[in-house]
C-alpha cells in the first residue's frame, strides 16, 4: 500500500513538473516579432526559406523579411483545382500546402554527381550543404521530412546529398487551424498539430481584434532564439486559445483515409478492378509523384560539352509513372498505366510500411490537388475497400 502511495505521489509530481516545463516553453510573438525571428535567423547565417506567391500559387523560396509571406491569402483546393483568394484578414499562414514541398531543398530536383574529363580524371561534386531555416512547416510536412530521414539516412546506404543538406536545418513549424479541402493528415496521424522535430512551433491566432503567435520551443536552439528576440512568456489564456484553435481544426476535416487494415487489404486485392478504372483516367503525367513530399525516385543522365572533352553525370527526380523508370534489359516491367498507378498506390500505402516502418503518405493532399484529372488517393482506397465488401456480401 505504501509503495502504491509513493508511486501516485511520484506520478502527480511528474505530471505537475511536466505541465510547468511545458508552460515555460510557450512564448508570445506579435507580428513584428515574426519579422525579428527571420532577421535573427539570417543573422545566424541561415538561408531562410518560406512561403511566397509565385505565378498564382504559394511556393517555397528564400525570403528576407516577413513582408514577403503570403499575408491575407488562402488557397482553395479541390481534386485538380487550386486557386488563391483574399481572406479578409492579415494572417501570415492562412493557407495550407502548395505544389512545393521542403523536399526540393533537402533533396534537390537536379544535382551534379561528378565531372569526368577525356583523360579520365573524375571530380566528384561534394555537396557541402548550408544552414537552412524553414519557416512554416506543417505537421504533415514535418512527418514527410521524418519519412525522408528514414529512407535516405536510416538504412545502410546514406544519401550524401540529403545528408549534407539536412545537417543544419532549423525548423519553424506552423500548426494548422484551418485544414484545406484535400487535407487528410488527421486520419493518418500527422496533423493538424505539428509533431516532434521542430525548433519552434507556431500557432497563429488571428481574428476578433487580436493577432499573435503562440510559439512553443521544441529545442534548446529554438528556446534561445525566442529569448534572443525578446519574446515574452505566453499567458495561460493565450496558450489555451491557441490550443482551442487546433482542437477546432480537428472538427473541420472533410477528407480522410481509412488506414485500418489497409496494408493487408491492398496486398490481398492487387487485382482489384479499381486499378483498371483509374488507368482509364490517369495520364501518367507524374505530377502526383513530383509534388509528393516523400517520393524520392531519381534517375541519372550524362551531358557532355560540345567539344566532347568533359562529361557530367547529373541526378534528377524521376517517377514510377514514367514507362522508362522500370526499363530493364529490353523493356519496361510496368508497361501499362494500370500497373504504374498500382505500383505508386501500393508503395505509398502498403509496401513502404514493410520497407521503412511507416506509410509513404502523410496526408498532405497535394497529389489530389495537382492531378490534372483529379484522381483522389483517398477515394481510390475507399473504392477498393468497398468492392471487397460488396463481393463478400454476395
Ligand atoms: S501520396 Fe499524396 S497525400 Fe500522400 S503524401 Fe504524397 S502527395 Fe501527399
Ligand atoms: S494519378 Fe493524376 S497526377 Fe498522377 S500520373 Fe495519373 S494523371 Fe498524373
Amino acid at each position: 500500500m505504501k509503495a502504491r502511495y509513493i508511486y501516485m505521489i511520484f506520478n502527480t509530481l511528474k505530471h505537475v513538473m511536466g505541465e510547468l516545463r511545458d508552460q515555460s516553453d510557450h512564448y508570445l510573438l506579435d507580428p513584428p516579432l515574426l519579422g525579428e525571428l527571420i532577421t535573427a535567423l539570417r543573422g545566424l547565417g541561415y538561408s531562410v526559406i518560406g512561403p511566397v506567391v509565385r505565378e498564382g500559387a504559394i511556393v517555397y523560396d528564400e525570403i528576407e523579411s516577413a513582408s514577403q509571406l503570403p499575408v491575407g491569402l488562402r488557397d482553395r483546393q479541390g481534386p485538380g483545382y487550386y486557386r488563391l483568394e483574399e481572406r479578409g484578414d492579415k494572417a501570415f499562414f492562412g493557407f495550407v500546402v502548395g505544389p512545393h514541398s521542403w523536399k526540393r531543398f533537402l533533396y534537390p530536383p537536379r544535382v551534379k554527381l561528378f565531372t569526368v574529363s577525356r583523360k579520365g580524371e573524375v571530380t566528384p561534386n561534394n555537396v557541402l550543404g548550408k544552414k537552412l531555416a524553414f519557416i512554416g512547416v506543417r505537421g504533415c510536412e514535418l512527418a514527410a521530412i521524418s519519412v525522408l530521414d528514414k529512407v535516405l539516412l536510416g538504412g545502410p546506404y546514406v544519401d550524401p546529398v540529403y545528408s549534407a543538406m539536412r545537417r543544419e536545418v532549423f525548423i519553424v513549424a506552423v500548426n494548422c487551424t484551418e485544414p484545406g479541402e484535400n487535407c487528410f493528415c488527421l486520419s493518418v496521424g500527422t496533423g493538424p498539430e505539428a509533431g516532434s522535430g521542430y525548433d519552434i512551433g507556431l500557432t497563429e491566432v488571428v481574428g476578433d481584434g487580436v493577432h499573435y503567435f503562440v510559439a512553443k520551443a521544441g529545442s534548446s536552439a529554438g528556446k534561445s532564439l525566442l529569448e534572443r528576440i525578446g519574446a515574452r512568456r505566453a499567458t495561460d489564456e493565450e496558450v489555451s486559445e491557441a490550443a482551442a484553435r487546433i482542437e477546432r481544426a480537428r472538427t473541420l476535416f472533410r477528407k480522410g483515409l481509412d488506414v485500418n487494415g489497409l496494408k493487408d487489404l491492398l496486398y490481398k486485392n492487387l487485382e482489384s478492378p479499381v486499378y483498371a478504372e483509374v488507368a482509364e483516367r490517369c495520364l501518367a503525367c507524374a505530377n502526383c509523384t513530383l509534388v509528393c513530399p516523400t517520393c524520392f525516385c531519381t534517375t541519372v543522365e550524362e551531358v557532355t560539352t560540345l567539344s566532347g572533352n568533359v562529361a557530367e553525370r547529373w541526378r534528377r527526380w524521376d517517377s514510377c509513372f514514367n514507362a522508362d523508370f522500370s526499363y530493364i534489359h529490353g523493356g519496361p516491367i510496368r508497361s501499362s498505366r494500370m500497373s504504374r498507378y498500382r505500383q505508386w498506390f501500393t508503395h505509398k500505402l502498403a509496401t513502404w510500411i514493410d520497407q521503412f516502418g511507416v506509410m509513404g503518405c502523410v496526408g498532405c493532399g497535394r497529389c489530389i490537388t495537382w492531378c490534372p484529372v483529379g484522381i483522389d488517393i483517398t477515394e481510390e482506397a475507399a473504392k477498393i475497400r468497398q468492392r471487397v465488401l460488396e463481393v463478400s456480401a454476395t
